[in-house]
């Protein structure tokens, strides 16, 4: 006996909603719904979620922040040293990848440590990497005592975009080794599952989230790129092709995006607030101390109490371990008010925005991702922001 008609809606109803959510937005293809009429049934189209235009203008930036990406053309150093009776080991150099690689690099770090057993150490920095490296080594089973000049609202590191970014300026092609490939793999990899511990608690530390790559035939806003050298950043990510979302392209019109082309990806996201804090709290519950300390010289380490050292100065490493292989490379945001429906990132003509729970971040790249490349300029700049603003103000403009 063929189904009643009303069994036969709802299994269509369900079966439209199942779809939708398979295939993303806008999905409209018409999975296990026999022969189907072109183009999305009306139900699928209503059911399809909202994208949410942000609201950008000047006047709801609340704040504009600069920071300087540590970067080093062979890659982070991450070695240990001996100054006097110490064991210093270094953990610093992560250019635009540092929260992204930090639990990886930290665990790097400590083994290197741990050689010496020691029941104390003192880990030198509260940025990305002093705050991962020392919850590490108190879940290896040290007191840990943390030496900053700044703490982590204050560090750079609270500057950052917050996206799972573990290959971004990370290295020069040609003067990283193969070896650093290898190990830039085990980092991405520890890290990336380390990020799972994160998830689903309250506060939203670390999130997933849509991200949206728009494309049409306006030129790329800003200046174009600065690269009189012809450096090229290395790229890994085929190494961890096997944990990385694809992105797919959105059929014409199933978005509300004005644009000609989309891609749709899923990309990590750290709410830095939100996860700098956590990290913090749960450094100070594992009976961690804080003590606020500038060093001018490498060799003042070795005349704190503790005998084993993670060094993680970020950017400082520059003026502490006089390392002139760090080259700064400038990023600048302009911090919209946060729109908790924007639960989407996206990158249109050179912008990138992503929508964070304590702000919306708007960021230029004129250039791609060499702009700011030996810019130690730390100064906001105010122009710059209007750019990039305006190309998103422009988009949702015309967004129907
Ligand atoms: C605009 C921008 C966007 C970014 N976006 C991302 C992103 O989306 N994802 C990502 O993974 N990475 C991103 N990064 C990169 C990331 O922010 C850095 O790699 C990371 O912050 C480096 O962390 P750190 O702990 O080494 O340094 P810092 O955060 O600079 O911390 C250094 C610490 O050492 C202390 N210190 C330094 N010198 C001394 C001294 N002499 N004595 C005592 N203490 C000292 C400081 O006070 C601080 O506590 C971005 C960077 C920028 C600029």
């Amino acid at each position: 006996m063929p189904p009643p008609l009303a069994l036969l809606d709802r299994r269509r109803l369900l079966l439209g909603s199942a779809g939708a959510g398979l295939l993303g937005l806008g999905g409209c293809a018409t999975a296990g719904m026999g022969a189907a009429p072109a183009g999305p049934p009306a139900i699928l189209a209503q059911r399809r979620p909202p994208i949410w235009p942000v609201r950008a203008a000047m006047d709801r930036v609340f704040d504009l922040t600069v920071c300087l990406r540590p970067f080093r053309a062979q890659g982070p150093r991450i070695e240990a040293q001996e100054i006097g009776e110490t064991l210093v080991v270094h953990n610093y150099g992560h250019g635009g990848s540092g929260w992204s690689l930090s639990w990886g690099s930290g665990t790097v770090a400590l083994r290197k440590a741990m050689v010496r057993s020691p029941k104390e150490i003192a880990v030198v920095g509260c940025g990305a990497l002093g705050l991962t490296s020392a919850i590490l080594a108190q879940e290896a089973g040290a007191k840990v005592t943390i030496y900053a000049r700044d703490l982590l609202p204050d560090a750079r590191s609270a500057r950052a975009t917050g996206s799972w970014t573990p290959d971004s300026r990370i290295a020069l092609t040609g003067a990283a080794t193969p070896a650093f490939g290898e190990l830039w793999e085990e980092m991405a990899r520890i890290s990336f599952k380390r990020y799972r511990r994160y998830l689903g608690l309250p506060g939203t530390p670390v999130e997933w989230r849509d991200r949206y790559v728009l494309r049409d035939d306006r030129p790329p806003a800003g200046p174009p790129a600065a690269n009189p050298q012809g450096l090229e950043f290395a790229d890994y990510s085929e190494r961890i092709a096997d944990i990385t979302p694809r992105d797919e392209p959105m059929p014409p019109g199933s978005t509300p995006f004005p644009v000609a082309r989309v891609r749709k990806g899923s990309q990590l996201q750290f709410n830095v607030t939100d996860y700098a804090h956590t990290l913090m709290a749960d450094f100070l519950a594992g009976g961690g101390r804080v003590e606020r300390r500038e060093f001018h010289e490498l060799s003042e380490l070795a005349a704190l109490p503790q005998k084993v050292v993670i060094n993680c100065p970020g950017y400082g490493a520059r003026a502490l371990c006089r390392d002139e292989s760090i080259v700064p490379v400038r990023g600048q945001i302009a911090w919209l008010i946060p729109q908790p429906e924007v639960d989407y990132s996206l990158y249109y003509r050179r912008v990138g925005m992503v929508s964070r729970r304590d702000g919306i971040v708007v960021q230029a790249l004129w250039g791609g991702d060499m702009m700011g490349y030996g810019d130690d300029h730390e100064v906001t700049d105010r122009k710059e922001a209007e750019q990039a603003v305006a190309v998103l103000a422009d988009l949702f403009g015309r967004m129907a």
